[in-house]
């Protein structure tokens, strides 16, 4: 397993549902191509680098194929939800790229979040595809076309 020792920007949260108190969090504004990759539930993160990982960029391709008359913000949520199949499972869960922030103990999103101005320094993960490179092609294009059904 691949891992990467990056700083993070660290957020102080504060969930309003159940009043849990918990840090998250996430890359510098000013990085281009990186990103962090979070599970359902806000508890695993993976780290994606665009430029080396061309399997971003091939899903990307194949979710434009198939939604090739759909809107920015539809592909948008449509290669978001992609990434979670041609990633590997963390922890037996999926990752995706753009998922609004839960609680970590009662899953609301009902959060109040401040920057800390402070770095923490974190070994992540790499995000990894195994079982999608076992896929054909046309294997690939039919299970997100499944999962992303025809874009509409
Ligand atoms: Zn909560």
């Amino acid at each position: 397993m691949r891992s990467v020792t990056m700083n993070l920007e660290v957020l102080d949260c504060h969930c309003d549902t159940c009043e849990e108190q918990f840090e998250h969090y996430k890359l510098s504004d000013f990085v281009y191509g990186e990103l962090l990759l979070s599970s359902e539930d806000g508890k695993q993160l993976v780290y994606l680098n665009t430029f080396e990982d061309s399997v971003f960029d091939e899903v990307c391709d194949i979710v434009k194929d198939i939604c090739r008359k759909d809107d920015e913000d539809k592909i948008r949520q449509a290669v978001n939800t992609a990434l979670g199949y041609a990633y590997d499972l963390v922890e037996g869960q999926r990752v995706f790229k753009d998922l609004k922030r839960k609680c970590p103990k009662c899953g609301s999103t009902n959060l109040r979040c401040y920057y800390r101005k402070d770095w923490k320094t974190m070994t992540l993960r790499c995000a990894e595809h195994y079982e999608w490179d076992k896929l054909s092609v046309d294997e690939k294009k039919l299970l997100l076309a499944g999962v992303i059904g025809d874009g509409k």
